[in-house]
């Protein structure tokens, strides 16, 4: 088995009596590790998960996802870890276009409604002891796919990107090429690991260098701080929201940071006086930029240059190539925006049974289209200056605005809706929309709102809402963004 699934057995190998997962006080070793994989991957076979199956987690952070992950990997099964704020009907179509053969569930999370068969949490113990004991013989390809992890879709509905076992092992190599994680790293990961920052840019690195991640099942700022201090806390990984939290607690001058080693910030644009209010407490938010489609590292600010670059997203990973492309086609110049291509062995080979999709962002030599603009410095630090793309980046988690007008199109007295991004301190960015009521239509906005409940994650759901005469089109009908944003682009 060249793939994922081998790492516990391999890192038991080196390091069996280490702690890999530290979860609520409860430790488990590389070799627990191991045997429960080894364990969860027999049973798993035992209910008919065959290679190329795949295999969906419902549930926060938790040592059964990790598991879970690790044994779908020993079987050449594809792991869909499922994004748990979701409703139930946003589960329903993921779990339905993966063709999950089996959904395990975490505590407290209810599959009633979900297609497919289901594993309780409480069954959860139950099913790893019924798996015999030790290796499970599938050959497993670096080119099989690993995981399916699902991001919204401009089209309104989200779609999986896949990614192989080589897209993943790539990124942990790009990743320590730039940042020296060592054996004793203590990671903290209270990012969720259904979202590839979590599971490529910090699970994997601790298993693969032997060290002790800690798995919280939320971010949550006084935990966060409890944690630093009594555990030791080396590595974290955090969207800028969850940094931003962190700097203006009331802990925040008074708690020990003195463990911290390496912290990881990225998922969304990284404002300068966050970098500043971290500097000044003697630490480093080392920026990258990436997306779930190239696994997820693409550029990245090495700690040495995050004085001089600060605010850039640094150069490409090692291994990987990125290119600032003009609307002409050629090359932008330094200083110019361009879209950023990604190239290399972490880019996926594309998106789950969508061909069209995924011919619209990669080319056939191999460039994938991020829907991002970058400027470059002479030096060719590019800073991510915009996103051409339709998404509103909120907390770290993406919202498709057409996912959102086609949610609010099903109220009866929406003639006409438009939903646009604007700043907010805490999230980043939050959702306003912009409606145009059908002639003779009573509703009020709270009313548009309530319809959303329910049909739409809960941070998919506009924070403002206004009714408009009319919303700007060209010659066309195309409906424009561009003049909404500058004429409704405040926050309230
Ligand atoms: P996801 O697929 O959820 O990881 O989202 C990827 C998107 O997040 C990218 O296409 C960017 O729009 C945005 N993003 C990620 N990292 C950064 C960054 N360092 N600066 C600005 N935007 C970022
Ligand atoms: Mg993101």
């Amino acid at each position: 088995n060249q793939g994922l699934g081998s790492w516990p057995a391999r890192r038991a190998r080196m390091t069996p009596d280490r702690v890999a997962l530290s979860h609520r006080g409860d430790h488990r070793t590389y070799r627990d590790l191991r045997t429960r994989t080894d364990r969860l991957a027999h049973a798993l076979r035992g209910l008919g998960v065959r290679r190329g199956d795949r295999v969906a987690y419902l549930g926060v952070n938790h040592p059964a996802l990790v598991e879970t992950f690790f044994a779908a990997g020993l079987l050449g099964a594809v792991f869909v870890p499922l994004n748990h704020r979701l409703t139930a009907p946003e589960l329903s179509f993921v779990v339905e276009d993966a063709g999950a053969a089996i959904v395990l569930l975490g505590d407290g999370q209810d599959g009633s409604g979900l297609p497919g068969r289901h594993v309780p949490a409480g069954d959860y113990e139950r099913l790893v002891a019924s798996g015999a004991p030790g290796p499970i013989d599938e050959p497993v390809d670096r080119d099989d796919p690993c995981l399916i992890m699902y991001t919204s879709g401009t089209t309104g509905h989200p779609k999986g990107a896949v990614l192989t076992h080589a897209n993943l092992t790539w990124n942990v190599v790009n990743l320590l090429v730039d940042v020296p994680f060592a054996h004793d790293e203590v990671t903290l990961i209270s990012a969720p690991l259904f979202h590839i920052a979590a599971l490529a840019q910090t699970l994997l690195p601790s298993v693969l260098k032997g060290g002790r991640a800690i798995l919280e099942p939320s971010f949550d700022v006084a935990r966060v701080f409890d944690l630093i201090e009594t555990e030791r806390v080396t590595v974290m990984f955090g969207v800028p929201s969850m940094f931003g939290f962190l700097a203006r607690s009331p802990r925040w001058p008074s708690a020990d940071l003195s463990s911290l080693r390496h912290l990881l910030c990225g998922g969304a644009p990284v404002p300068m006086p966050l970098i500043r209010s971290y500097e000044e407490r003697g630490l480093t938010l080392l920026q990258g930029y990436g997306m779930t489609e190239t696994a997820p590292g693409a550029l990245f600010l090495a700690a040495e240059h995050a004085a001089d670059k600060a605010g850039s997203a640094g150069v490409p990973c090692f291994f990987t190539d990125v290119r600032l492309v003009a609307p002409d086609g050629s090359d932008a110049a330094p200083g110019e925006p361009g879209e950023v291509y990604v190239r290399g062995p972490n880019v996926m080979p594309g998106y789950w049974r969508r061909p069209e999709e995924t011919a619209k962002v990669l080319s056939p030599d191999g460039w994938f289209r991020s829907g991002d603009l970058g400027v470059a410095d002479e030096d060719g630090y590019v800073r991510i200056s915009d996103r051409i793309k339709d998404m509103i980046i909120s907390g770290g988690e993406n919202v498709y605005p057409a996912e959102v007008e086609s949610a609010l199109y099903g109220h009866a007295a929406v003639a006409e809706c438009a939903v646009i991004g604007v700043p907010d301190e805490r999230w980043g960015e939050v959702g306003k929309a912009l409606v145009v009521l059908r002639p003779g239509a009573t509703a009020r906005p709270a009313d548009l709102l309530a319809h959303l409940d329910g049909r739409l994650a809960r941070y998919k759901i506009p924070k403002y809402l206004e009714f408009v005469a009319e919303l700007p089109r060209n010659a066309a009908g195309k409906l424009l963004k561009a003049p909404l944003r500058a004429r409704y682009g405040d926050p309230a």
